[in-house]
Order: C-alpha cells, then sequence, then structure tokens
C-alpha cells in the first residue's frame, strides 16, 4: 500500500472528471524538505518559522534566518514557498523572550501582535525573507490578522525592510506576494476588507475551529468539542473563499483540514485549488482526488452545506469517503 501510495508522487492531483488540486507541504523544520519533495509537494504552501527561534539563546540573525529561507527557495524550484513570519506565543514560547504569564495565552500576546509591538526582530524576519525572493518563489504570510490595521501596520514594516535593502545594494523581489492567515472569526467576518489588503489568503482550521467553537485546540477534556465539520466551520470557510473570489485573489487552506480527505468534497464545492498539508498526508490526499468524482463530491458538499449538526456533516462526509476509495 505504502509503495503504491509512492507512486502516484509524480502523478496529478486531479479528479476523475478532471478539476486539478494544487497539493503543497506544510514545514514545520528545514528537514521536511525531504519528506516534501519526495511526496511531490506542489511548492511549500506554510513554511513555520518557529523552529528557527526555538532552543537558543538569542533572536536568529537575519543572515541564520535567510540561509535557511534561501535553502528551502532554492530546493522548491519553480513552486512557490510561503514562509509565514513569527507565531510564537499562545503554545509556543521563547527561552530568551520572556512573555508575559497569562490567563488565556490564545487570546493573549501571540504572533504578528508580538510582531507589531517588537518591530526591530520583525523587520530582520522580513529582511531575510525578502533576500530570499531573489532566490526563488518566495512569498510573505502574516499569521492570525485580525484587523485591516494590522495588515497596514505589518506592510511598514515590509516597507522599512525594503528601504533598507535598496540602502544596502541586495536583490529581492520588489513584487513579492504578501498574505494573510485567515484564523481568527473578525478576520472571517472582515474577509472583504481583508481582500482588499492582502495578496492572498491561506485558511488556518485549526486556529479558526478552536476560535470559532471557544474550544482550546489543546486541551484534551474537550478535544471531543473540537469540530471541523461543525456547520460554523462550514459557513465561515464559505464567507471566505466567496470574499477572495469576489476579489480575485487565491484562497488557499491549510490548517489540518486539508490534510483530512473527508474534506475534498467541500473545497470543490466552495472552488479551493490550493491545499497545503503536512507532507505525510500528501500522497493519501491525491490518492483520494484521484478516485472523486468531482461533480458527485459536490452535490455531497452542497447537501452538506445545508445540514444542522457536525456529525451529520461528519458522517455523511465519511459515507462519500468511503465510498469513492
Ligand atoms: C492553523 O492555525 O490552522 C495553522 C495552519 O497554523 P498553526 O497550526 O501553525 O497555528
Ligand atoms: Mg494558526
Amino acid at each position: 500500500k505504502k509503495e503504491q501510495l509512492q507512486l502516484l508522487a509524480t502523478v496529478d492531483a486531479v479528479t476523475k472528471d478532471g478539476t486539478y488540486f494544487n497539493l503543497a507541504a506544510n514545514m514545520n523544520s528545514v528537514k521536511e524538505m525531504e519528506i516534501a519533495l519526495k511526496n511531490g509537494a506542489q511548492g511549500v504552501g506554510l513554511f513555520r518559522t518557529e523552529f528557527l527561534y526555538m532552543d537558543r539563546h538569542n533572536f536568529p540573525t537575519e543572515e541564520e534566518q535567510f540561509e535557511v529561507y534561501k535553502l528551502v527557495a532554492e530546493n522548491a524550484g519553480q513552486a512557490s514557498v510561503v514562509i509565514r513570519t513569527l507565531d510564537i506565543g499562545g503554545d509556543k514560547q521563547l527561552d530568551y523572550f520572556a512573555l508575559p504569564e497569562e490567563e488565556n495565552p490564545f487570546l493573549g500576546y501571540r504572533a504578528i501582535r508580538i510582531s507589531l509591538d517588537r518591530t526591530e526582530p520583525f523587520q530582520t524576519q522580513l529582511t531575510a525573507i525578502l533576500r530570499a525572493s531573489a532566490y526563488g518563489s518566495v512569498k510573505i504570510m502574516y499569521p492570525m490578522i485580525s484587523s485591516v490595521d494590522e495588515v497596514k501596520q505589518a506592510n511598514a514594516v515590509l516597507r522599512r525592510a525594503m528601504a533598507d535593502l535598496d540602502r544596502r545594494g541586495i536583490a529581492y523581489d520588489p513584487n513579492i506576494k504578501v498574505g494573510i492567515m485567515i484564523e481568527v472569526p473578525a478576520a472571517v467576518t472582515i474577509s472583504d476588507l481583508l481582500a482588499e489588503e492582502a495578496d492572498f489568503f491561506s485558511i488556518g482550521t485549526n486556529d479558526l475551529v478552536q476560535y470559532v467553537l471557544a474550544v482550546d485546540r489543546m486541551n484534551e477534556q474537550i478535544a471531543h468539542m473540537y469540530h471541523p465539520f461543525h456547520p460554523a466551520i462550514l459557513r465561515m470557510l464559505r464567507t471566505t473563499v466567496e470574499a477572495a473570489h469576489r476579489a480575485g485573489i487565491p484562497v488557499s487552506v491549510c490548517g489540518e483540514l486539508a490534510g483530512d480527505e473527508r474534506a475534498i468534497p467541500l473545497w470543490l464545492e466552495l472552488g479551493v485549488k490550493d491545499l497545503s498539508m503536512s507532507p505525510q498526508s500528501l500522497l493519501r490526499v491525491k490518492h483520494r482526488i484521484l478516485n472523486t468524482n468531482a461533480a458527485e463530491a459536490k452535490g455531497e458538499a452542497a447537501a452538506c452545506f445545508k445540514l444542522r449538526t457536525s456529525s451529520a456533516v461528519e458522517e455523511r462526509l465519511s459515507a462519500f469517503a468511503e465510498r469513492s476509495s
């Protein structure tokens, strides 16, 4: 089975009736690049940069970061690499950067909020990413955006990083695409406004589910309430994708739901073609796409959007996945 799946690495991810998907990899380390390429990833849809900042005593320098981003960009060839700026806080801590003790870390000092508060390390990271953009198809992505102002403020720091590189005479892609994660309910609600500020959206279902359902993604005791197929989530997905389509910007999904083959009908019905998932999920999802009839799957998904409970949606999508395997 595993050997058979491996044969799919170089095969296009296309449904029986000709709908193509682009399957990219989420990466938590440089080591994973090898698995991603082996499993036929079409680029990196989410490069989590946290690991560069962890297990050390100080912020990584511009040079250190640049070397890593450049390596990944070069390895990806023509395919794009979406580098997400630091998403620390919440469950992730840094030894050398004492984050305050908080009652609700996931609602607290986290991700873009830290970057906009501590703009110096943020600018250093953006500078390193910009430099790597001269060596491949690199894109920037901001995590945990909840307002238009945050995007504007982050872009102001980005412009400073560009001006600095101009002064130093160092090359970068001046037209680099800058996207945002949609993972906070407010971002979904104002996705039409955010679509005017961003070059692309990537939906982070891991945090989105946590915030929409008010269910801590780390809390075992309420893990049974963590329902990616909750009707509220389906509606949020639809709102976001429609806003992106109306604005004419690309929208991808990079949360765990992208790696769940039962969700394929939802992407087909919504018109999402770009999925990014852990490298280990790529071949399994591709296998299911190859065995899916898009027209039929859309019908199933359309019915799911009318269902009233998480379990009804989950059962229906599971049954469909079973039938098309
Ligand atoms: C997400 O929230 O869905 C996501 C992809 O980001 P992370 O899991 O790193 O928070
Ligand atoms: Mg997230």
